[in-house]
């Protein structure tokens, strides 16, 4: 139809609960759009939709596993099919070992790896191509990855700040990180933590993909990668300093940023603020 205005759609991952269903509240009162809630188990995801309704916001369910590229390409499908693309992406999806998780070491770098990198990049290369432009994508890691790029080797640390450094090599270099730790040989080049370095992927990535988009000519997609801070969630647990609200802030921050904006766009931030992300800090 002429004239007609398109229907505007942003997607949270992992939407059920803890930050991702504070920034998918925040969504339905800020954007102008539709707003889908995701999540992996679609019971949870349609009680949390069923309570945003409750408060009169209207959020929409559809169901996604990122571990799942049925799952994804299906979402894929959805979007293609009734909004001819997407215009914000949250990944926020994410999983950690409790510090009384009985699992080994490799079990809990291979999960949470799977989770953290492999299925959120997943998620990125299946709806990249469908971002409109003007699109925002942040992608909710952690200052916990700047901790622990300052623990690995050296070499290891100037592959991944290198300002040309491909997403091939961050892959290797993800990879590599995994096959050290099942033979046994990372401690000489990396830090025994499975969530510092699933983050450290998920941020570089981050950088990455905004100098990819710039040089395929998007206009104006914006990504960026944040962290939360330490937020009262099942994941953060009780004695965290910020509540889930106050984590999910920067997220629609950065998921709202107007257009042609100039900073931050391939960035790391916290609190609204751009953080150098080769610092490392405490949260
Ligand atoms: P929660 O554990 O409260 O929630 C995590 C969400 O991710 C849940 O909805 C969970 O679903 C979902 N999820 C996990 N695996 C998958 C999957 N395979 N497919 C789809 N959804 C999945 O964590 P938070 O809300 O605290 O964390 C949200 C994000 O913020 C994460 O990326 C985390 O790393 C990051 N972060 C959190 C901090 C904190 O202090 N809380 C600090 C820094 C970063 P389900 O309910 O089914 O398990």
């Amino acid at each position: 139809m002429a004239g007609a205005v398109r229907t505007r759609v942003a997607v949270v991952t992992g939407g059920n609960k803890g930050i991702g269903f504070e920034v998918v509240k925040s969504l339905c009162r800020l954007f102008p759009g539709d707003v889908l809630l995701t999540a992996r188990n679609e019971s949870l995801g349609r009680a949390a939709v069923a309570s945003l309704e409750q408060t009169g916001l209207k959020p929409q369910f559809f169901q996604l596993d990122i571990t799942d590229q049925t799952s994804i390409a299906s979402l894929a499908a959805h979007l293609s099919h009734k909004y001819g693309g997407l215009d914000v992406l949250v990944n926020n999806a994410g999983i950690m070992f409790g510090r009384s998780s009985t699992a080994t070491f490799e079990e809990q770098v291979k999960a949470t790896m799977k989770v953290n990198f492999w299925a959120n990049l997943n998620v990125c290369k299946t709806f990249f191509p469908l971002l409109h432009p003007h699109s925002r994508v942040v992608n909710v890691s952690s200052m916990l990855g700047s901790t622990a790029l300052n623990k690995c080797a050296k070499d290891i640390k100037t592959r991944i700040t290198a300002p040309d450094i491909t997403l091939d090599e961050l892959e290797n270099l993800m990879k590599q990180f995994e096959t050290d730790v099942s033979s046994g040989t990372y401690s000489q080049a990396w830090p025994e933590t499975a969530y510092g370095v699933s983050k450290i992927g998920m941020t570089t990535m981050s950088l990455i993909q905004q100098r990819v988009l710039d040089r395929e000519g998007k206009t104006d997609v914006v990504v960026n990668a944040c962290c939360p801070g330490w937020c009262r969630t099942d994941m953060g647990g009780q004695k965290a300093i910020s509540s889930a609200e106050e984590g999910a802030d920067t997220i629609v921050y950065l998921a709202t940023l107007p257009p042609e904006v100039m900073s931050p766009r391939g960035q790391l931030v916290t609190r609204r603020k751009i953080k150098p992300w080769t610092k490392g800090s405490v949260l």
